[in-house]
């Protein structure tokens, strides 16, 4: 049966030659980071590599990075630990209506810390308004967060003018990055970022590995009390093989960017115009230029999300319906109802994200079989 993966905004497989960087830190160098020893420099050398090669993707210093657990902990201490380390700053916090969770179950969080939250709404395609952050921002504006590029419908936001009304205003700025760090290019200095949050898993390096940029002078309190590790911001004996792979994916991605980048936008542009061509009643959410490259995503009339996602499995394709987090839920995601879509639209999203190793034949093949799993659906469907 063919397999064909179209969920890398989900998660992306771990590239070989990442996987063979990782494996010395299993086995010969396994040492632990804090160690004086020889295994201990071995392994300290590891992460201090990595911590370069992460930096130079994103064009900041080796010391401005914190190693965490993943995204979603980078996002947690990015929050809490910037409102907690400087509350002088103000109780007013600005975010944005597509956020991934780990950014507003955070501000939630917040709130009941006594902090006040301002989301703000984005336009039809995705986009945070500049105009609209100017008028939210306050002189008890401790931070701003809004996303680069949304996971869901792969909308990329303006990040120097929104980072910069933030400045103008007295805030700090942090951007989830997690969907476009190794996708389209980034220098946290030439934008204006404050903090940055990225995670490994995005672009084919290991799962639960992720890391914080804090821009230097930049007062962060640490989530996790513990030893000294990572200058006393993240306590916990650091995952060598994990950071050693974050690195190794970091500089490869660096390396590949332009040709993934053609790569991705070739086989979207054949995606998403040979769906228009051949399903009625399909509209593309998120922005129609202002988007990841690769990131394909729909919402079909009269058509049920999980079932289209099921029939796809069984034709061997894997794609998913809103973000991974949320299926399993019958909600429909928040991104979309965020975007003005109706429930009964939301529910018939499809998101096909691409990746480095698929093929024209795959986009042919979806072509091929979803028209038909649509046409099929939608007799059954009782509002077709
Ligand atoms: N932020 C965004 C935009 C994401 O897409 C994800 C994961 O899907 C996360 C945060 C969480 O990252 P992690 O899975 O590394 O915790």
């Amino acid at each position: 049966m063919k397999s064909i993966y179209m969920d890398h905004s989900a998660t992306t497989p771990v590239d070989p030659q990442v996987f063979s960087a990782m494996i010395p830190y299993f086995t010969d160098m396994f040492g632990n980071a804090s160690s004086i020893h020889r295994q201990g420099r071995y392994a300290a050398q590891a992460v201090e590599k990595a911590r370069g090669q992460v930096a130079a993707l994103i064009g900041a210093a080796p010391s401005e990075l914190i190693f965490t657990s993943g995204g979603t902990e980078a996002d947690n201490q990015a929050i809490i630990g910037y409102l907690a380390g400087n509350p002088q700053k103000g109780k007013h916090i600005i975010t944005s209506a597509i956020e991934h969770h780990a950014i507003l179950h955070t501000c939630d969080f917040m709130v009941k810390q006594g902090y006040v939250v301002t989301v703000l709404p984005v336009t039809p395609q995705g986009i945070v308004e500049p105009e609209v952050l100017r008028s939210a921002l306050r002189p008890d504006t401790a931070l701003v967060s809004i996303m680069h590029a949304n996971n869901e419908v792969g909308t990329i936001q303006d990040i120097q003018a929104l980072a910069g009304l933030s400045h103008e205003a007295g805030a700090v700025f942090h951007t989830d990055a997690v969907q476009s760090v190794g996708k389209i290019p980034i220098d946290v200095k030439a934008m204006g970022i404050d903090l940055l949050s990225a995670s490994s898993h995005k672009l084919y390096g290991p799962k639960g590995i992720g890391c914080l940029y804090c821009r230097q002078g930049l007062r962060i309190n640490s989530l996790l009390h513990g030893g000294g590790h990572e200058r006393n911001l993240r306590a916990g004996t650091v995952n060598v093989p994990a950071v050693a792979g974050f690195g190794a994916a970091a500089e490869l991605a660096a390396q590949r960017l332009s040709d993934n980048t053609a790569h991705l936008k070739y086989l979207g542009r054949l995606l998403l115009q040979g769906i228009t061509d051949t399903i009625p009643n399909v509209r593309l959410t998120g922005h129609p230029t202002e988007r990841l490259p690769g990131s394909v995503s729909f919402c079909f009339d009269f058509v049920e999300g999980e079932s289209m996602l099921l029939m796809l499995d069984n034709y061997g394709v894997m794609a998913s319906s809103g973000s991974a987090c949320t299926s399993g839920s019958l909600d429909p995601s928040h991104v979309l109802l965020a975007l003005g879509l109706s429930h009964e639209t939301a529910h018939g999203s499809l998101r096909l994200t691409l990746g480095k190793d698929n093929t024209a034949a795959d986009v042919d093949y979806v072509l091929e079989v979803l028209p038909k799993i649509i046409e099929q659906l939608r007799l059954m469907s009782p509002l077709g």
